[in-house]
């Protein structure tokens, strides 16, 4: 059954397509796509499309067709299931599972402020290492500080859920971002939420909060 309400946006999709994300972002990225046929299906539509770009791009007589929509319909209809059943390891999707040291139940969390903790992961590859990839457990009613960004921040939820200013955010959805909006997310249920949240770049927290959370956080 896909629940999954909000998705990852084309641009950041696209990106990834490109290989052109960093690489804390490309970790939630991935995390999602193994739960997601709907953005898998969207990633498949674009390679397509970068595909056919490239062709049409070298000099040749070689006529290119796009792909009919049911060309795209029949492409690999067991690819959802084998997706699902990577999803299995230390209690998150594969992608995020090589990232994470134990099992998502066992991390040893820090506290930031009274009713959130932190997990900050390290991502290897140091070439294209910017920005931060952590987990966040947000306390049932807790408000995060209300910011915006100064660059990319996306989050996916892995557990519990939280409400903000763009809707309510469940189990495998995305919020994907940019430095437009400043939210304040809600943990709405009587669990604790759990996200891996993503950031190319620093977080401006607005207002109170700002100076005690900023050198905390470190982002
Ligand atoms: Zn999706």
């Amino acid at each position: 059954m896909n629940t999954i309400k909000h998705h990852i946006g084309d641009d950041t999709l696209m990106a990834y397509v490109n290989g052109t994300l960093t690489e804390t972002i490309s970790v939630v990225v991935a995390t999602h796509l193994a739960l997601c046929p709907e953005c898998r299906k969207n990633m498949q539509l674009m390679e397509d499309i970068a595909a056919l770009y490239l062709l049409d791009s070298e000099p040749s007589d070689v006529i290119s067709t796009p792909p009919s929509v049911d060309m795209l319909e029949q492409e690999d209809p067991s690819a959802d299931l084998s997706f699902a059943s990577e999803y299995v390891d230390k209690g998150v999707p594969a992608p995020l599972a090589s990232q994470l040291p134990v099992h998502l139940e066992d991390i040893p969390w820090k506290k930031l402020i009274p009713g959130v903790s932190h997990y900050p992961l390290s991502v290897s590859n140091g070439s294209r290492k910017k920005g931060v990839l952590r987990l966040l457990k947000i306390s049932p009613g807790t408000p995060i500080p209300e910011h915006s960004h100064t660059g990319q921040e996306i989050t996916m939820i892995l557990k519990g859920s939280y409400i903000d200013e763009l809707g309510r955010f469940q189990f495998g959805d995305i919020a994907d971002l940019d430095s437009a909006i400043t939210h304040q997310p809600v943990a709405d249920t009587d669990k604790d939420c759990i996200c891996l949240i993503a950031t190319d770049a620093p977080l401006k927290f607005s207002g109170f909060f700002s100076k005690l959370l900023q050198p905390l956080v470190g982002i």
